[in-house]
């Protein structure tokens, strides 16, 4: 199936129902923009974050990992520009209360709103225009003034964190943290420039309208890269970067068809150049996954000034303010992503047959161990067979209903293999194995299972 013939909403309960992701709080009615990851869904998340932790971290020689904390000292938001200048502009419908996020309505009617617009150059833009945004909720286009909003989640950590009356936040997005650590790696791994620090982290926005499920949340993870080049050495890095995001997309499975770039129109003033990558998610269409930001050297030099600590590289005597190539993704666009081109249809002699083509490295589970029937010690032998797979893959151990139905249990989360033991087994010490996508079914013998699943898997 083409994204195009897929529904967003029957992929969203298909989640629900096959323990992908829940919304949080369900039980008190949910809260609104925040989800939970399930069962199967940890699997998935995990496997994509193992993906390209290996990418970014393991598989580079010049890249180290960090997990750096979600509190930090609440100057660090002032420097990064996130007290002042983290905001979307709000509207609120005055016949139904309900609120919109300006620029994106204008966006939606093909006008490009500036992030660097005021207040008041968006509200002209917003006023000529008016009649043709409509409240969500009642339909109208009754709406008060667009007021900054701040995207700033505060916290209460206590009063001893604090540094005058500032409250202390919960990060805005996760980058910070490799900013803040630039100095500690620098002087605990001694890297040669250029280098990169690489990291998944929480972050959380008070988005005015979360939607779109896990595309606009309020609590979500980012997997960031910022990559440290010599002042104005950027280009080369810059375009070699992106070539290589976008082949990790490729290599998760997504099709090229439904990726795109799109270059920023309207940078921000210390940005030298930026790009997004777009996937063509099912009824939302096309919207951006990753950033992957040219920043020159803001970041450092706005810590520098804020935290007094000289945060210049020293090569040989040579002393400057790294540049910053970011790459930024959103881990749960990512994930429904994913879960998007894999979900699937397809009619198999007057059946449906739903089936999740995830490749195997993606997998929640990756093999399926089936008795043929419960009873005459088949499913004591199959047992022998999940025990020693599973201490590799994460495997399943099914024994009821017919072996059909399993098989097609499987075909739905995107299990890659079925192994079934039947009377046979017992005497040729082979099993069958069933491949998902082309459901073709081979014996193999029990004593060589794991290497030929080793070779696929
Ligand atoms: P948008 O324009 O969609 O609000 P952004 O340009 O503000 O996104 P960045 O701040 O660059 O996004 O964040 C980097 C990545 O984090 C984005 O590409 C996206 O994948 C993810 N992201 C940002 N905001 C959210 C959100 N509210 N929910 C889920 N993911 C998000």
């Amino acid at each position: 199936m083409k994204n195009e013939e897929k529904n967003i909403d029957e992929i969203i309960s298909f989640a629900k129902e096959k323990g992908f992701v829940f919304q949080s709080s369900e039980i008190y009615g949910g809260l609104a923009g925040v989800y939970d990851f399930g069962p199967l869904g940890v699997e998935l998340l995990n496997n994509i974050k193992k993906d390209w932790w290996k990418a970014n971290v393991q598989k580079k020689m010049n890249y180290f990992g960090l997990d750096s904390a979600m509190f930090k000292d609440p100057r660090v938001w002032d420097a990064s520009g996130h007290t002042s200048g983290f905001s979307d502009p709000m509207a609120e419908c005055k016949d139904c209360n309900s609120r919109i996020r300006v620029d994106k309505e204008l966006e939606n009617i093909g006008i490009d709103a500036d992030e660097k617009m005021s207040e008041k150059e968006i509200n002209e833009l917003f006023f000529a225009n008016i009649g043709k945004i409509k409240c969500k909720k009642c339909g109208g286009s009754n709406f008060s003034e667009a007021k900054n909003f701040n995207l700033l989640v505060k916290s209460n950590l206590g009063d001893f964190t604090s540094k005058g009356d500032k409250p202390v936040y919960l990060p805005g997005e996760a980058c910070q943290g490799i900013y803040l650590n630039y100095k500690n790696v620098v002087d605990s791994m001694h890297p040669k420039i250029p280098f990169g620090i690489a990291q998944i982290g929480k972050a959380f926005r008070n988005e005015i309208s979360p939607r779109n499920f896990l595309f606009r949340t309020r609590e979500f993870e980012q997997a960031d890269t910022q990559f440290f080049v010599r002042p104005e050495e950027n280009k080369e890095p810059y375009e070699k970067i992106k070539k290589e995001r976008w082949q990790w997309y490729l290599d998760l499975g997504l099709s090229v068809k439904n990726l795109l770039w799109s270059q920023h129109k309207n940078l921000v003033f210390y940005a030298s150049d930026a790009w997004d990558i777009e996937y063509n998610f099912p009824t939302y269409g096309f919207d951006e996954m990753e950033g992957i930001h040219d920043r020159t050297d803001y970041d450092l030099s706005q810590h520098s000034k804020f935290s007094g600590v000289d945060l210049s590289f020293n090569d040989n005597g040579e002393k400057f303010i790294p540049w910053v190539l970011e790459t930024s993704m959103g881990m749960g666009r990512v994930f429904l992503a994913v879960l998007s081109e894999a979900y699937d249809k397809e009619k198999i002699d007057d059946e449906e047959r739903r089936v999740l083509r995830l490749l195997s490295k993606l997998a929640p589970v990756k093999v399926a161990i089936l008795p043929l029937v419960k009873k005459d010690g088949l499913k004591e032998e199959a047992y022998k067979i999940y025990e020693e797979l599973s201490e590799k893959y994460n495997c399943v151990f099914s024994d009821t209903a017919t072996v059909g139905k399993r098989y097609r249990k499987q075909d739905e989360i995107g299990t890659p293999f079925c192994v079934t033991y039947d009377y046979e087994s017992k005497e040729d010490n082979s099993v069958t194995v069933r491949e998902r996508d082309s459901m073709k079914q081979e014996r193999v013998k029990i004593g060589n299972l794991g290497d030929y699943l080793n070779k696929l898997i």
